[in-house]
């Protein structure tokens, strides 16, 4: 049987949602201080393997995110999300255009160093803990596809 993507994300949206709450509530007020003016965008030149948004897949190619469901599911949102050969899922005015429970691991994992610098450390190591937890979460609701 065909997956329906369009459940399968719901799905996923409704099972991470507190997750989602809290590390939002973590990290909202630091980004909207430190990001606008930021010019080193953690999108085009993250700490992580293969630089950019649009040549690594949102980073689902990396490592981290590459079963044949994660792969399906990129698949998807790419074309939900309209994906660019330029900028990837990033909106250059915006940010993101994938809401946070739809990011590969390896976005919700990463912290630059200003965050770091104005997150308390208990902070960072509550958020790494939700991050795994989303992953955890959604890679249950993958396996059962
Ligand atoms: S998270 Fe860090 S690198 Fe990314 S936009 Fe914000 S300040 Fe810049
Ligand atoms: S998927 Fe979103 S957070 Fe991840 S690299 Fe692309 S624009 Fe940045």
């Amino acid at each position: 049987m065909k997956a329906n993507w369009g459940q399968i994300v719901k799905k996923i949206e409704a099972a991470t949602k507190d997750e989602v709450a809290i590390l939002k509530s973590l990290l909202d007020t630091v980004n909207s201080k430190i990001c606008p003016k930021c010019k080193e965008c953690c999108c085009t030149d993250a700490d992580v393997p293969s630089k950019g948004c649009s040549k690594s897949g949102g980073y689902y190619d990396s490592y981290y995110d590459s079963t044949p469901e994660e792969l399906a599911l990129i698949k998807y949102l790419k074309k939900k999300y309209e994906f660019t050969k330029k900028y990837g899922f990033l909106n250059p005015e915006k940010g993101c255009k994938l809401p946070r429970y739809l990011r590969s691991h390896t976005c919700l994992i990463y912290f630059c160093g200003k965050e770091k610098k104005l997150l308390r450390s208990t902070d960072v190591t509550m958020a790494i803990y939700l991050v795994n937890r989303i992953r955890a979460i959604k890679k249950q609701i993958l396996t059962n596809v």
